[in-house]
């Protein structure tokens, strides 16, 4: 049986008695480190170095799903943004808005999850901050995470690194996290259960650049998915780049999904997966080190950013006005652009995804 004092009530949220009762019993009792635990009004760190710092709130919908929940996925969201910029990830705070009458037993079993997932991140979890508010104004449970890594000396990452001859890689399937989370959501059946990729990339991130220090850009492939990371690259580096829909790694099981629900692979989030951006002679060395991880094993080239003058047939064609706009024709028609190649052996524009087409992702 449960009743009202199984439940997160609005009392939690005073700040008072039941406040403390809540932060010790659920979120100290799971995530509680020396630092944390002297429930100071923030946290003091000792770093040195050039820092990463960043910020993600997570609202997806269901908050448990196959291979995580949001609990692992807060976590691991905000690792692998400081583990994109090459950092190494290290502090992390957590902000949890809980909507009255959430179960404590759910809102334990999301702590204990991030708890799992900090340890795989090797990061500590030192300051946080819950909320409670009336039923309807949350769905249940709202998480956003922040998170402090270090760079090491000599690692320079920016999305407007990537340069002309650039190799892309992947670094394994793509898709899965969009798909588990869509096919729990429609009720959808698979031979072969579909996970989430949802894991913290910090230790394969670590042994990439101990191979090669010189990633120019790098970034996970999460909302939006390959199609946005590959636009958002091409503009911030002035670039276009051009893949091979072949070279993609992806499960059968995503590829059928994808065909069922009429979606384009290259727009579905992934939360366990990187793509890197090296000068083709790194390319081989940096393969190396990422297939030596667990979370690299699937990792492969898939494309290379064009050099000035490498064109793409029928540009004008697929140049949409909403594109034309965004992007002032410059002189050189093909600027900022990506490109695929298709299996079919043709080629195509990979337009930015427009609005919000997947909601409530991550
Ligand atoms: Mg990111």
């Amino acid at each position: 049986m449960s009743g009202p004092e199984d439940t997160v009530r609005l009392a939690h949220g005073g700040g008072g008695r039941l406040t403390r009762e809540l932060v010790g019993d659920v979120f100290a009792r799971a995530l509680g480190n020396p630092i944390l635990n002297r429930m100071d009004d923030a946290a003091t760190l000792e770093l040195q170095g050039r820092l990463a710092f960043t910020i993600d709130s997570h609202v997806v919908s269901p908050l448990f799903f196959p291979g995580g929940d949001i609990g692992r996925l807060s976590l691991t969201g905000t690792v692998n943004d400081l583990a994109v910029m090459g950092a190494a990830p290290l502090y992390i705070s957590a902000g949890f808005i809980i909507e009255d009458g959430f179960a404590i037993a759910k809102l334990e079993r999301i702590a204990q999850s991030m708890r799992a997932a900090a340890r795989e991140a090797r990061v500590q979890v030192v300051a946080g901050d819950t909320k409670v508010v009336e039923q309807g104004a949350a769905d249940g449970l709202f998480i956003t995470t922040s998170g402090i890594g270090v760079i090491p000396a000599g690692v320079h990452i920016s999305a407007a690194g990537a340069r002309p001859g650039d190799a892309v890689i992947l670094s394994g399937s793509l898709g899965d996290h969009g798909i588990a989370i869509l096919s729990q959501r429609e009720g959808m059946k698979f031979d072969v259960e579909l996970k989430s990729d949802c894991a913290p990339l910090g230790e394969m991130v670590r042994q990439m650049l101990e191979a090669t220090p010189r990633i120019h850009a790098m970034r996970d492939p999460t909302r939006g998915g390959l199609a946005a990371l590959l636009n958002e690259i091409a503009l911030a580096a002035g670039v276009s780049i051009e893949i091979d829909e072949a070279a993609i790694p992806m499960r059968a099981e995503v590829r059928g999904a994808c065909e069922l629900l009429g979606l384009d692979p290259l727009i579905l989030a992934n939360e366990g997966k990187l793509v890197a951006f090296v000068a083709s002679q790194d390319a081989e060395r940096l393969l190396e080190a990422m297939h030596s991880h667990p979370l690299g094993t699937g990792a492969a080239v898939i494309g290379r950013v064009l050099r000035p003058g490498e064109t793409g047939p029928g540009d004008d064609a697929s140049r949409s006005p909403a594109t034309a706009a965004a992007t002032p024709d410059t002189g050189s028609r093909s600027r900022n652009r990506v490109y695929a190649r298709t299996v079919m052996g043709s080629r195509r524009v990979v337009q930015m995804p427009a609005g919000e087409q997947l909601p409530r992702i991550c």
